[in-house]
């Protein structure tokens, strides 16, 4: 497709299209569960005292053009990039080196390890490891070479709470819709064609995820009903997009789940004496379910911790036979650390993980350059960079933290470093700006439309479900994600309110 299509799409609409399109997201997006909670400050509490409003999450009217090569490909690797990072979690003397360099710099990294090495005391009683991953993308466009194809490149690898693939099952379905009621204008039907639209499924793909570790946990001992355990944040806005997987794990797997607070977690549930992790519904207390798979949408955050019992919470999950979604090696596999390490140039660890090579250098084809901020040479040399505001300027500055509004960007690195004493520097991570295309669209955020210059995040998911012995039972690609946020905004999260939910219109 030609360069014009970036600049034409997507087209005007008159007041008309506008109001047709509007009403039919409006009604279909609540229809259908492509909605949220509304957040507190939109919403007087006394108008919703008990919490039964919802609106549409925040969706692109039009799918965003995305490269099919690019799309494909990221879809292609994602059983690699499975492998490589179940991988990671299951080579404990390879994590502690680099969780070392942390310890003393990081008081959240260091929790999540002084609790794994609670755990290995003990013992670990379930040899199974659930993973409900997610690599995110952005299109990379050299703008010194115009002329050269765009790339796929890795924004972060996500091992823990990978959300958002329930809406978009629902999103990808929405702009589906729309073209089959005609709802876009024809001078677009030679760009949104039904074979340029791809429906998302990962809703149904990370419920068979769930599926298959539940039943991979094999029956109760005693007899009890079995069930699947997802520990949750309270208040949660985005809760429908977990309601579809539990929905999903249901209608299309016959799996029970239930959801916990993860500050609730020692009231709902108890360890029995072989570490059956039994779970009792407070609506009928006298059963007990036990438990096959806890997986977690909270406790990827220090603010998850109120305090020290929520720790004792998270020791408590963890030593149970239940299997863990992920397993705290798998989570801590997933510090922005781990992607540098694996980034670095010539560096021995990638073929570690996968000693394929043609499968490697597709991996490695699809990182950007990222750089520690230690006293190694690569890391004094980052230092300098990151401390000048002009080449800052092309940089993003990352810690060991996840769910987003973490990063410091751009010119705003070298004051924060100024504050920062150095030797906590190395917590952080210094990665070059991906630069994607310029693309236009119009969000529907909150009932107001936002139209202008977006860029576009793809995420791809990936189920992985292994042994600690390195058999790797079940390796599935499962489904997209695309985010769009303003191309004002360096965030993209939807849920921290920068981002929409979007699905592709290859091209
Ligand atoms: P988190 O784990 O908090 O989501 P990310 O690494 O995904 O952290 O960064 C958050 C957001 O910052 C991304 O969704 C993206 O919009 C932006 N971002 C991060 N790294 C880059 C990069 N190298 N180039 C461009 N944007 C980036
Ligand atoms: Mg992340
Ligand atoms: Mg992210």
């Amino acid at each position: 497709m030609a360069a014009s299509a970036y600049e034409s799409y997507p087209p005007e609409l008159s007041p008309e299209e506008e109001k047709y399109l509007l009403s039919t997201v409006k009604d279909w997006s609540i229809a259908h569960g492509l909605a949220v909670r509304p957040a507190p400050t939109f919403v007087e509490p006394s108008s919703d005292p008990t919490g039964v409003l919802a609106t549409t999450a925040p969706v692109t009217l039009f799918p965003s053009l995305f490269p099919r090569k690019c799309f494909e490909e990221g879809l292609a690797i994602q059983k690699a990039y499975n492998e490589l990072y179940s991988a990671i979690a299951r080579d404990e003397g390879w994590l502690k080196s680099i969780v070392e360099e942390l310890l003393d710099i990081d008081d959240f990294v260091a929790k999540l390890w002084e609790t794994h090495l609670a755990v290995k005391k003990e013992g670990y009683v379930q040899d199974l490891s659930l993973g409900l991953f997610r690599s995110d993308y952005m299109v990379h466009t050299d703008p010194s070479n115009t002329s050269a194809k765009p790339g796929l490149k890795q924004v972060e690898f996500n091992t823990i709470a990978s959300s958002f693939g329930g809406l978009s099952s629902q999103i990808s379905a929405l702009h589906k819709h729309l073209l089959a009621i005609d709802a876009y204008p024809s001078s677009t039907a030679s760009i949104i064609k039904p074979d340029a639209l791809r429906k998302s499924q990962s809703a149904s793909s990370l419920a068979k995820g769930l599926a298959l570790a539940h039943k991979a946990y094999g029956s109760s001992q005693a007899g009890r009903p079995l069930c699947v355990l997802f520990i949750v944040q309270d208040p949660e806005r985005n809760v429908f997009d977990q309601r579809h997987l539990e929905y999903a794990l249901l209608e299309e797997n016959g799996v029970r789940s239930f959801r916990v607070v993860f500050q609730e977690t020692m009231i709902h549930t108890k360890l029995d004496t072989d570490r059956t992790l039994l779970y009792t519904p407070p609506n009928s207390p006298s059963v007990s379910y036990e438990v096959t798979t806890v997986y977690y949408r909270a406790g990827y955050s220090p603010d998850d911790y109120h305090s020290p019992q929520d720790w004792n919470a998270r020791l408590h999950l963890e030593k149970s036979r239940a299997i863990k979604c992920p397993s705290l090696l798998t989570h801590l596999a997933g510090c922005k650390k781990v992607q540098q390490v694996l980034a670095t140039p010539n560096s021995p660890h990638l073929k570690r993980f996968l000693p394929d090579d043609e499968v490697a250098s597709r991996v490695l084809a699809t990182f950007a350059p990222i750089y520690p901020l230690d006293q190694s040479e690569a890391g004094k040399e980052a230092q300098r960079l990151a401390q000048n505001p002009d080449s800052a300027s092309r940089y993003v500055l990352k810690p060991q933290r996840e769910g987003g509004g973490n990063n410091i960007y751009r010119t705003s690195i070298p004051p924060f470093l100024e504050k920062l004493p150095e030797t906590h520097w190395p917590a952080y991570i210094l990665m070059e700006m991906i630069e994607p295309p310029p693309l236009k669209n119009a969000i529907l955020r909150n009932g107001e439309l936002q139209r202008g210059g977006v860029i576009g995040e793809l995420g791809v998911y990936g189920v992985c479900l292994w042994r600690e012995s390195g058999e790797i039972l079940e390796n599935l690609e499962a489904g997209y994600l695309l985010r769009t946020k303003g191309d004002q905004s360096e965030e993209g999260g939807v849920a921290a309110g920068f981002g929409a939910v979007d699905s592709c219109c290859l091209i």
